[in-house]
C-alpha cells in the first residue's frame, strides 16, 4: 500500500505484466507494420513511459512523436479537453499510430481524432496500454491495447494522481474506502432498534427502517408515499420495486456513510436479491446478515413487560407475540438459507445486558473490516 497526497493505493500491477503487455502490443502493430514507417504519436504526460518501453520493444524502422493534452483534474474527467501541444507537422500521407497510456470515457480520444481529421494521413490507429472498456462510451474502436481494467482509478508506470506518482514501476489501484452494508434480524423485542442506535454510531452507520421509510414517505407525500399509498389503500401488498425504490433513495441521500444497516428488509428472498442487484449496480454489497436470537420465552416476558409500561396492545397479548414469532421464523428460515450460502450469516446471542450484545456484535462486524 501507498500513499499519494491524500489518497491509499494498492499495488495492481507489476512491472513484469505491464512489460508483457507492452511486448505483445509492440509484436502485434509490429507484424501489420513491418513493411511502412510508421510514426507513433505518445500522447503526454501519461504515456511517455509506455512509449519509451514500447520503442525499446518495436523492431523495425519508425519515428516518434508526441501531443500533449489533459482531461483530468485530480480523480475524475472534467470533460474539458484543451490541446497543450499540437499535431507533429509532415505526418501528411503516414502511417500515425497514437500510443495512449489510458483510455477512459473516450473524450480524450475523441479530441485527438477530431485534431488529426485536418490532416491527410495514410491511416490512423489508436494504441492504449489500459482501457477501462466499461466506462469508454466513444465511437471510435481502440485498434490496440495492452489490458481492459476496471473502473477503478490508477496511478504509476507514467499515470498520476494529481502529478505525483508517475515514477512508480507497478501500477497501483485506489483504495475505496471499505464499507460495511449489514442486514439486521431479530424477532420482536431482541432489541434490534437499540442495537442498531449504537452500531451506527460506532461504525458511522446509516441505519435504514423500512419501516420508518414508509413512514417519511407517506407522511410527506412523496412520489414514491403516493405510490405506496395507492396499494395500501387498496389492500394491496406494496410492491418490492417500489421498496426497493424507496430504499436507494435512503442509500443515494448518504454518500459519506461509511456503511448502511438494513433493518426490515429483505423480508423475502425475492427482495434479497433485488437488494443484491441494487447494491451491485452501486459497487456494493451486503457484507454480513447478522441474526439477534433470543429465546422465545425471555422474549415474552420482555414483550410483556415493554406492552405495561407502553400501552402497545400487540405487546401484552401473549398469542398475538407467539404468532408475530411464528410468521418472523417462517419468513426469515429461507432468508437465513439465502444468506448461509453466500457465507454471510450469523448469529449472536441476544441475551445478556446491552453492552454485553453490542460487544457481540462488533466482534462480527471487526472480522469484516
Ligand atoms: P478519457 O478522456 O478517456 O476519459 O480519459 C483519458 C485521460 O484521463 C487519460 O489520458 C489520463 O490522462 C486520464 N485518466 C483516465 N483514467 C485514469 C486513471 O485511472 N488514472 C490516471 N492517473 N489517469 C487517468
Amino acid at each position: 500500500m501507498i500513499k499519494i497526497h491524500d489518497k491509499n493505493f494498492e499495488l495492481y500491477l507489476s512491472e513484469k505484466e505491464i512489460l508483457d503487455a507492452v511486448k505483445r502490443i509492440a509484436g502485434e502493430i509490429a507484424s501489420d507494420y513491418k513493411d511502412e514507417i510508421p510514426i507513433f504519436v505518445g500522447v503526454l504526460n501519461g504515456s511517455f513511459m509506455f512509449v519509451s518501453d514500447f520503442l525499446r520493444h518495436y523492431p523495425h524502422p519508425c519515428e516518434v512523436s508526441f501531443v500533449k493534452l489533459s482531461s483530468y483534474r485530480g480523480l475524475t474527467s472534467t470533460g474539458i479537453v484543451e490541446t497543450l501541444l499540437d499535431v507533429p507537422e509532415n505526418i501528411e500521407g503516414r502511417n500515425v499510430i497514437i500510443l495512449e497510456d489510458i483510455i477512459d470515457t473516450g473524450r480524450t480520444l475523441q479530441e485527438l481524432v477530431h485534431m488529426f481529421s485536418n490532416v491527410n494521413v495514410k491511416d490512423f490507429r489508436i494504441a492504449s496500454l489500459f482501457f477501462k472498456s466499461d466506462v469508454y462510451n466513444g465511437e471510435y474502436a481502440i485498434d490496440y491495447f495492452g489490458m481492459e481494467i476496471p473502473d477503478r482509478f490508477i496511478v504509476g508506470y507514467g499515470l498520476d494522481y494529481m502529478e505525483q506518482g508517475r515514477n512508480l514501476r507497478d501500477v497501483y489501484q485506489i483504495n475505496k474506502a471499505h464499507m460495511i452494508n449489514l442486514v439486521l434480524f431479530g424477532k420482536p423485542g431482541a432489541g434490534k432498534g437499540t442495537q442498531a442506535g449504537f452500531l451506527k454510531e460506532k461504525y458511522n452507520l446509516k441505519h435504514i427502517s423500512t419501516g420508518d421509510v414508509f413512514r417519511y414517505n407517506i407522511k410527506n407525500d412523496t412520489k414514491l408515499g403516493q405510490l405506496a399509498k395507492s396499494y395500501m389503500d387498496k389492500g394491496d401488498l406494496v410492491p418490492d420495486e417500489v421498496t426497493i425504490d424507496m430504499l436507494k433513495e435512503e442509500v443515494e441521500k448518504n454518500p459519506d456513510a461509511s456503511g448502511f444497516i438494513f433493518d426490515g428488509f429483505p423480508r423475502t428472498t425475492a427482495q434479497a436479491e433485488a437488494l443484491d442487484n441494487f447494491l451491485d449496480s452501486r459497487d456494493m454489497k451486503i457484507d454480513a446478515t447478522i441474526a439477534l436470537e433470543a429465546d422465545d420465552e425471555v422474549l415474552i416476558e420482555r414483550l410483556l413487560e415493554r406492552g405495561k409500561v407502553s400501552g402497545r396492545p400487540d405487546d401484552q397479548d401473549e398469542t398475538k407475540i407467539r404468532n408475530r414469532f411464528e410468521e418472523y421464523n417462517q419468513k426469515t428460515a429461507p432468508l437465513r438459507e439465502y444468506y448461509q450460502a453466500q457465507g454471510k450469516f450469523h448469529s449472536v446471542n441476544g441475551i445478556g445486558n446491552i453492552e454485553e450484545i453490542t460487544g457481540r456484535l462488533s466482534s462480527v462486524i471487526e472480522t469484516l473490516c
